[in-house]
């Protein structure tokens, strides 16, 4: 008798703690309970499920998302979930392992860039450290399409009856991204300079968008202590073309970016990969600053 009470005290606390078989179909106000890998997916997620959803981030915001490790909290919450939306590209190369472990048969999985045509990473170093794809999908607004809609159809897969809701919120935030695209891509095609230099590598999706080009100082400085040939080498790439702005994002040490600037008489300006939650405003807010500003710098 002792021994079948303890086995029941074992079982209550598992349930308690909201581990192994521990999902909820609603949370406790009524919401689809869905985990998004990192900032930008919650965002998306947020503009898609409105209030039917509540989304956290396995990813706690202000994390470099491309380091992540699981951890006890984000494993709880993921247990719980009933969709988990990634970018996919390789931006989470832990999630299959952590989908295992959470064991929830009812967990729906939504990968956000299915339907993206991936670029390919071409340096040797850029491909051990991140894989064969850039997973940066996300911060271009024709990929972001794409991704609102596998979003919604994943949000609809778990909630059938608020199908209708999520597919007319994905129309409403693509109709906004049609708009954002349509007139940069009418005020990139009016300026003559078409690259712009950056702290982190993250805007080859929307280079391709617009037909510009990014240069990065974080490939020069990627791993360990700057060296002084490959700062030497960028100074001189940034007084060849007269670059006047060098972009630098809050997850990136910024230093390296004001001191590349000092040596140019460059200004630095903020711009938002969206990885880990740094900027103010919403996702169609902050893709509107980073398009604005990198139009400012090529006026
Ligand atoms: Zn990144």
């Amino acid at each position: 008798m002792k021994r079948l009470l303890y086995i029941f005290c074992c079982v209550l606390l598992v349930l308690m703690a909201g581990c192994g078989s521990g999902h909820q179909d609603k949370t406790a106000d009524g919401k689809l309970p869905v985990v998004a890998s990192f900032y930008a997916m919650k965002e998306i997620t947020e503009a898609i499920g409105g209030d039917k959803v509540e989304v956290r981030t396995l990813i706690p915001e202000g994390t470099e998302p491309h380091e992540f490790q699981p951890t006890t909290r984000s494993m709880k919450d993921l247990s719980r979930a009933r969709v988990l939306v990634l970018q996919g590209l390789g931006m989470e190369p832990w999630a299959e392992e952590m989908v295992k472990a959470a064991e929830n048969n009812s967990l729906i999985q939504v990968v956000a860039a299915q339907n993206v045509q991936p670029i390919q990473n071409e340096e040797k170093e850029e491909i051990r450290e991140h894989g064969q794809y850039d997973p940066h999908a996300w911060l271009s607004p024709s990929c972001a399409q794409a991704e609102a809609r596998a979003i919604a159809d994943g949000l609809a897969q778990a909630d059938p009856a608020n199908r209708a809701y999520y597919e007319a919120n994905a129309d409403r935030f693509i109709a906004r991204l049609q708009q954002l695209e349509g007139s940069y891509k009418e005020k990139f095609r009016q300026v003559h300079r078409k690259d712009f230099v950056t702290g982190h590598a993250a805007f080859a999706y929307l280079c391709r968008d617009f037909s510009l080009e990014q240069s990065s100082v974080e490939g020069v400085f990627a791993s360990g202590e700057p060296n002084a040939r490959q700062l030497a080498s960028l100074v001189e790439f940034c007084r060849e073309r007269g670059v006047k702005t060098i972009f630098t994002e809050a997850a990136v040490s910024p230093k390296t970016s004001q001191s590349l600037a000092r040596e140019v008489g460059a200004k630095v300006v903020p711009i938002h990969t969206l990885e880990g939650g740094e900027g103010e405003g919403n996702y169609l807010q902050q893709m509107e600053e980073n398009l604005e500003r990198i139009y400012e710098s090529l006026k």
